[in-house]
C-alpha cells in the first residue's frame, strides 16, 4: 500500500549549513544559497535564527575545552544566523567541497572561503559557513538547528 512503500522512502542524504554572522551582516547569504542551489542540491529549510548558548554549546560540544571554543561562540552569537538544511546526493561532503578548506586564507579560489572570506586577524577565524562533516553530525545538528522539519 501506499503509506508502507512511502514509509520505506530511504531518507535523501542532507547536511547543515550555515551562513555564519559575518556572512549575513556582509550581505552573503543570497550568494551562499545561490552557489548551493546552482550545485544541484535542494533547499529543504531555510531560517534566520539568533543563536542562544545552549544552541552552540549542544552544536560545536567537540571544540568544548579548545582555545577558539569561546570567541567561537561569541562570534556565533554577535549577529542572526541563516540556517540551512540542503539536500542531495554526496550533499555532506559535497557541500564541504564547495566551503573550502576552515581558515579563508588557505581556502582554495572557487571556493565559499576561498572567493569571499580573508583572514580579519580576530580570535576566531570568520570563515562564513559551517557545514556538517558526516552523517552522524548532519543528523544531530538538523534536529537541534529544526527540531519540527519532518
Ligand atoms: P570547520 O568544520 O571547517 O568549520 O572547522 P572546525 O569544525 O574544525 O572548527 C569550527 C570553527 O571554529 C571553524 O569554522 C572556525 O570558525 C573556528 N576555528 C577552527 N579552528 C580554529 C583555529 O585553529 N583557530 C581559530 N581562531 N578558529 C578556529
Ligand atoms: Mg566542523
Amino acid at each position: 500500500t501506499l503509506p508502507t512503500e512511502a514509509s520505506t522512502q530511504p531518507v535523501a542524504e542532507r547536511t547543515l549549513v550555515l551562513v555564519k554572522p559575518d556572512g549575513v551582516r556582509r550581505g552573503l547569504s543570497g550568494e551562499i544559497l545561490r552557489r548551493i542551489e546552482t550545485k544541484g542540491y535542494t533547499l529543504r529549510a531555510v531560517e534566520l535564527k539568533n543563536a542562544t548558548t545552549e544552541l552552540l554549546a549542544a552544536h560545536y560540544a567537540e571544540h568544548e575545552g579548545k582555545p577558539f571554543y569561546g570567541p567561537l561562540v561569541e562570534f556565533m552569537m554577535s549577529g542572526p544566523v541563516l540556517a540551512v538544511v540542503a539536500e542531495g546526493e554526496g550533499v555532506i561532503p559535497g557541500f564541504r567541497s564547495l566551503a573550502g578548506a576552515t581558515n579563508p586564507t588557505d581556502a582554495a579560489p572557487g571556493t565559499i572561503r576561498g572567493d569571499l572570506g580573508r583572514d580579519w586577524g580576530t580570535k576566531v577565524q570568520q570563515n562564513l559557513v559551517h557545514g556538517s562533516d558526516s552523517m552522524d553530525s548532519a543528523a544531530r545538528e538538523i534536529a537541534l538547528w529544526f527540531p519540527n522539519l519532518r
